[in-house]
């Protein structure tokens, strides 16, 4: 077979970051998209997103990650931010129960805003703040368990687990379309 036999094959995928103010959204896609971090991140007005190019199968499969850049402040995250959603990250800090407690609220504005199926993942954030950890890994796990998400916990300051967070969902977007 002819290796042009693939060439105008593309996958293009929407993923979004969701979750309180403050649990790391914006650091979690900088540290995938740039392998950046900030301690001291201002949040900036307006949608932002990152593409992010990955292969599997040999196929090129890109994924354009969204951040909500601080509207979830002022609950104005829009529909427009979700629609053609394919993908999203539920972000929780572990260091802070209140975040967790909101992960509900935030599945319920998915699937209100949400068309098709959206393969959804839990996140964990902050890992490296076990000293001082507030939601215990159980907790999350049984969570993801009654509400059919992936579950992870990560770290946007050490990188635990980005990598593998943001490609597991992509590579389960591509597997159920291909
Ligand atoms: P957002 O509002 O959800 O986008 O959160 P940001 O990415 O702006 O992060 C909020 C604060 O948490 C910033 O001070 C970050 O430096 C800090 N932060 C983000 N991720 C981590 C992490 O994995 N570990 C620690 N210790 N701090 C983090
Ligand atoms: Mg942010």
């Amino acid at each position: 077979m002819d290796s042009s036999d693939d060439e105008g094959e593309e996958y293009l995928f929407k993923v979004v970051i969701i979750g309180d103010s403050a649990v790391g959204k914006s650091n979690l896609l900088s540290r995938y998209s740039k392998n950046e971090f900030n301690m001291h991140s201002k949040s900036t007005i307006g949608v932002e997103f990152q593409t992010q190019t990955m292969e599997i199968d040999g196929k090129e499969v890109k994924a354009q990650i969204w951040d909500t850049a601080g509207q979830e402040r002022f609950r104005a995250v829009t529909s427009a931010y979700y629609r053609g959603a394919v993908g999203a990250l539920i972000v929780y800090d572990i260091s802070r129960s209140t975040t967790f407690d909101s992960v509900t609220r935030w599945l319920e504005e998915l699937k209100t805003h949400s068309d098709t199926t959206v393969v959804r993942m839990l996140v964990g954030n902050k890992c490296d703040l076990g000293n001082i950890r507030a939601v215990s890994v159980e907790d999350g796990k049984k969570l993801a368990e009654n509400e059919g998400l992936f579950f992870m916990e990560t770290s946007a300051l050490d990188s635990t687990n980005v990598k593998t967070a943001f490609e597991l969902v992509i590579k389960e977007i591509y597997n159920n379309v291909s």
